[in-house]
């Protein structure tokens, strides 16, 4: 059971972010259509990183909301501009998320399958997001590391005691 404490909390950052979203639309003098803020908001109430395709899904699924692929790709341009959402290059896969500096972490993803996963690490971001850099304050960072997945790294040992 989510507490009341949460969904407020959850409600608030959604607030702030369709918020952030009016200002920059006002400001570029771009349309404040209803799509745009639902399409926020989905992205706002979903877990981690997606694909556009996913996403399509997801508007569909679970919102019986019709937009088309490249509609999707248009918002989430503006969205990056706005500050919003990031988009991660993670392998071979093209990927994005909400801009989330509450929640940081860091991808792993495996080499052989594919498989994405995030990680928190306190000290590590705490480290990162404190090292000054002369002239510039940091915000968030972008960090993916690339490995094998204990999965994949099984099957390799179960393959080779099989030769
Ligand atoms: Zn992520
Ligand atoms: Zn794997």
């Amino acid at each position: 059971m989510t507490s009341i404490c949460e969904v407020t909390m959850e409600e608030q950052v959604i607030e702030v972010g369709k918020q952030e979203l009016t200002r920059y639309l006002t400001r570029h003098n771009l349309r404040k259509t209803q799509e745009r803020y639902a399409m926020l908001e989905a992205i706002f109430s979903m877990e981690g990183h997606f694909t556009v395709d996913a996403f399509y899904e997801y508007l569909e699924e679970k919102f019986s909301f019709h937009v088309s692929k490249a509609t999707i790709y248009s918002n989430l341009e503006i969205f990056m501009r706005a500050n919003l959402v990031v988009k991660l290059q993670l392998g071979t896969m093209t990927m994005y998320e909400r801009l989330d500096v509450l929640h940081p972490h860091y991808h792993l993803v495996c080499m052989n399958c594919g498989k994405i996963m995030e990680k928190s690490n306190k000290e590590l971001h705490e480290s990162l997001i404190s090292t000054k850099v002369r002239g510039f304050s940091a915000l968030y960072y972008s960090l993916c590391m690339y490995g094998t997945c204990s999965a994949c790294a099984r099957m390799k040992k179960n393959n080779k005691k099989k030769q």
